[in-house]
This record gives structure tokens, C-alpha cells and sequence, in this order.
């Protein structure tokens, strides 16, 4: 009976390294796990190794138990845990398939409510591949600007080959009662980071949006000076993009408008908790009302697009709020010291259609 038990361990531990090892080779590209459970995993950091934790303390468990159970009993225990595992496994493999990059915020530690997020700014991936330690840097000028961008990394092609690429000047939109965007944002915790492309803000998770009956939730929100959309060739003094990701990991980007005026008490209080430092989160002690963020009328244009940075993922629902919110010349001031300029330039529309509230 000991060596039966024996065997049916070491058959347990073998399957769950097997398991373990596709799910190692599944996810050695940087891959964006739709299921809740499985993104928050990699968010947390290594994937693997917590698996491997995880299996460790499986097997240890099932080792504990054996001196309780009958054969028969373990047995279905041992079948029952593996059914579980290969359904997990599989249902992160069948639920992973976009490329996404992970953030460059990924590898500094990360404090509460920093529970945040693949990032429209992805320079980790760049990085990664070049051998860590910051090798590549890609930036708005010069060698390694937006010219050069889908050269620097093979991860990065859609830059230059993509045909939907944002951001585009927006014009001759067909005009369409377009269904209201849902806006369920709530008073959140948030940090600030400077990832060397811009300021981020990663809001706690609970922060969501529906449109056209899917729900997204809000990954984080960072600023451009100028705004890199245009609306019939006029380009703004800045614009905010929502970054927000459904269930399955598909991104919809709002995008804000900012135009010179008065002060702006959300953007206020993202600056007063600039972070000292590049990469270092800085947690405020205070919530963010997002409601306060959005403007009063929520016509929109939208258009399907991508990423506006490295790698210029497509595949991006974009939403781009009619009416701008105002931002005082002290406070652009602010922005301008950091990022005088940050925005990728306009992209062709290549026969895209364009929907507009009416
Ligand atoms: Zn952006």
C-alpha cells in the first residue's frame, strides 16, 4: 500500500510539473491573461515561480493527507486535483491570447493601490528584449522617435506596418445616435509614477466603463502635451487617456481633451503627488473623485486604433470626448517642465470609419 501511494504521488507531482512547464513555455512571451484570476498572477510578478510555489505546496499537502485516507479515497482525491489543474491550465492558455507588454512600472515595487496594470506605455518589452537594464529607450525625438520606433525592436513592427494605428486627426465622422458611455467611477486610492514617457496614475481597481454592453475597467490614465488627437486639424494643449480593459484583456482608451483655462482640481491633485523620483510609485494619502475628471456633455468620437506608443498594439476601441475640460496655464506649466513634449505624431486613417454622437 505504501508503494501504491508512493506511486500516485509521484505521479500527482509529476503532472503538475508538466502542467507547469507548458505553462512556462506559454507565457515566456510577455502575454496578457484575460481571466481575472490569471492577470492578477501577473501582475503580482513572476507567474511561474508562484506556480511553482503553488504546486510545492499542493504536492506537500496531498504528502500530509496520505496518512488519512484510504487508497481509493486519495486516489479520487488525486484525480479530483488534477482535473482541477489541467482546467486551470487550459483555461489560462485558451484565455491568453493578445501580446501585451508588461509595464515598465512591473519592475520597481509596487505600493498599494498600485494594482496597475498593463500600460498603453510599454517600455519593459523593449527593454526585456534588449537585455534589461534599460538598453533601448524609446522616445518622441530623434534616433529612437516614433520614425524609428518599429525598427528598434521586432516587437514593435505595428508601428510601422499597422493600418490602424492612432492617433489620427478626426474628421468627417458619420454622425449616429451613439449609446451614452456608462461612467462607473467611484472615489479611488491611487499612486503617481513618472515612467520616463510621461505621468501615469494607477487609480484601485473598481473604476469601470460600459459601452456597446461590455464592461471595461479603468487600468490606469496618463497625460500627452499637445494632445496627439486632432479634431479637424486643431490639436489641444493636452489630452488624459483612460486606459481601460475588458474581461478578456481588449483595451478602450477614453481620450480628454484639455484647454487652457481654469485650474483643474483632479489634475491638481495628480501633480501635488508627482513622484520624486523616475519609476518609483508615489501612493497619495488622498482618494480621486474620477466623476470629476470627465466632461459635463459626453458626446464622443470613436474609431477603432491602437496604442499610441511602442508597441503599437491594435485593436484599441477609442473614444475620443467631444467637449475638452480646462487645465490652468500653471498647471501645463507643471507638465511642460517634465514632458514639454510627448505625443506621437498623427497617423493615417487608411479608409477608417469614424462614429460620431450626433
Ligand atoms: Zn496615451
Amino acid at each position: 500500500m505504501r508503494r501504491y501511494l508512493a506511486l500516485l504521488v509521484s505521479m500527482l507531482i509529476a503532472t503538475v510539473a508538466q502542467a507547469n512547464d507548458s505553462s512556462a513555455s506559454a507565457t515566456s512571451k510577455p502575454i496578457k491573461p484575460a481571466a481575472k484570476e490569471s492577470r492578477d498572477k501577473e501582475e503580482s510578478g513572476s507567474s511561474d515561480k508562484k506556480d511553482s510555489k503553488k504546486s510545492a505546496k499542493e504536492s506537500k499537502e496531498t504528502k500530509e493527507s496520505k496518512e488519512a485516507l484510504q487508497p481509493d479515497e486519495l486516489a479520487a482525491k488525486i484525480a479530483e486535483k488534477l482535473a482541477v489543474i489541467r482546467k486551470d491550465k487550459e483555461e489560462a492558455t485558451r484565455a491568453a491570447p493578445r501580446p501585451v507588454v508588461r509595464p515598465a512600472y512591473s519592475q520597481v515595487r509596487r505600493t498599494e493601490p498600485a494594482k496597475a496594470k498593463e500600460p498603453e506605455h510599454g517600455s519593459a518589452a523593449v527593454v526585456a528584449a534588449m537585455g534589461g537594464h534599460g538598453a533601448v529607450h524609446w522616445s518622441y525625438q530623434g534616433e529612437t522617435g516614433p520614425q524609428n520606433w518599429g525598427k528598434m525592436n521586432p516587437a514593435n513592427a505595428k508601428c510601422d506596418s499597422g493600418d490602424r494605428q492612432s492617433p489620427i486627426d478626426i474628421r468627417d465622422g458619420i454622425k449616429v445616435d451613439l449609446e451614452p458611455i456608462m461612467f462607473d467611477y467611484k472615489l479611488s486610492g491611487f499612486n503617481v509614477i513618472d515612467n520616463g514617457h510621461t505621468i501615469q496614475v494607477n487609480p484601485a481597481a473598481g473604476n469601470y466603463i460600459t459601452v456597446m454592453g461590455k464592461s471595461y475597467e479603468l487600468a490606469q490614465f496618463h497625460f500627452h502635451k499637445p494632445s496627439e488627437e486632432r479634431i479637424s486639424g486643431k490639436s489641444f494643449e493636452m489630452v488624459v487617456h483612460l486606459v481601460h480593459k475588458d474581461i478578456d484583456g481588449r483595451l478602450a482608451v477614453i481620450a480628454i481633451l484639455l484647454e487652457r483655462g481654469k485650474a483643474h482640481s483632479v489634475i491638481q491633485q495628480v501633480w501635488n503627488n508627482l513622484p520624486l523620483e523616475k519609476n518609483e510609485a508615489m501612493t497619495a494619502l488622498t482618494a480621486l473623485d474620477l466623476n470629476l475628471l470627465l466632461p459635463v456633455k459626453r458626446e464622443y468620437y470613436t474609431y477603432m486604433g491602437s496604442l499610441t506608443t511602442p508597441p503599437c498594439s491594435e485593436g484599441v476601441l477609442w473614444m475620443v470626448m467631444k467637449e475638452p475640460v480646462e487645465i490652468s496655464h500653471e498647471q501645463l506649466a507643471i507638465f511642460s517642465r517634465l514632458y514639454p513634449m510627448n505625443a506621437r505624431p498623427i497617423q493615417k486613417t487608411s479608409g477608417r470609419l469614424i462614429k460620431e454622437s450626433n
